[in-house]
């Protein structure tokens, strides 16, 4: 991206950065963004009618510099993290149903047993096949469902990456 323009994509009609100083949205060289002016940027985007659309492009390719969708990088980041591990999880959760016994370990319990849900598994079958109790089970889902908003954003907008 072009330093110091405004994150406007393209296609995207109408973003509500479009006139706005990209000095909100971009630091100057060698700087940070200041809170007030990630907080005016954040402002702009809680109103943008392609919000939506620029965070998932933003996360998708990894704008690793200025204020997308509302987000800083450290924060798409965490996005990008969070993408990681329900990736993961999913592929543990196939070979989970597949009949396999892969080792999975707590962190990624959320992601695994979020899948086994999406597959139709219950609780108990989950905790039979991951040796957790059912409150581990709970716990698990209860994280991951943080995480359902913006794993559904980025699948409403790139199915393909989800299939
Ligand atoms: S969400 Fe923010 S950065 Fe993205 S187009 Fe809208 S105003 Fe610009």
């Amino acid at each position: 991206m072009e330093a110091g323009a405004p994150a406007v994509l393209p296609g995207l009609s109408a973003p509500a950065c479009r006139n706005a100083d990209p000095a909100l949205f971009f630091p100057a060289y060698g700087l940070q963004l200041s809170h007030t002016q990630i907080a005016a940027a954040k402002e702009l985007c809680g109103g943008c009618p392609v919000r939506e659309e620029c965070l998932a492009m933003a996360v998708r390719s990894d704008e690793s510099d200025g204020i997308w969708g509302g987000t800083t990088p450290l924060e798409r980041r965490r996005m990008r993290l969070q993408l990681a591990r329900m990736r993961q999880g999913a592929e543990l959760a196939r070979a989970v149903v597949s009949g396999e016994e892969p080792q999975v370990l707590p962190g990624l319990w959320p992601a695994v047993v979020h899948s086994l849900f999406r597959m139709g598994w219950n609780a108990e079958r989950i905790a039979a096949a991951l040796d957790m109790t059912s409150s581990q089970v709970q716990q698990a889902r209860a994280m991951a469902a943080r995480s359902q908003a913006f794993l559904a954003l980025m699948e409403r907008h790139y199915p393909k990456d989800w299939a």
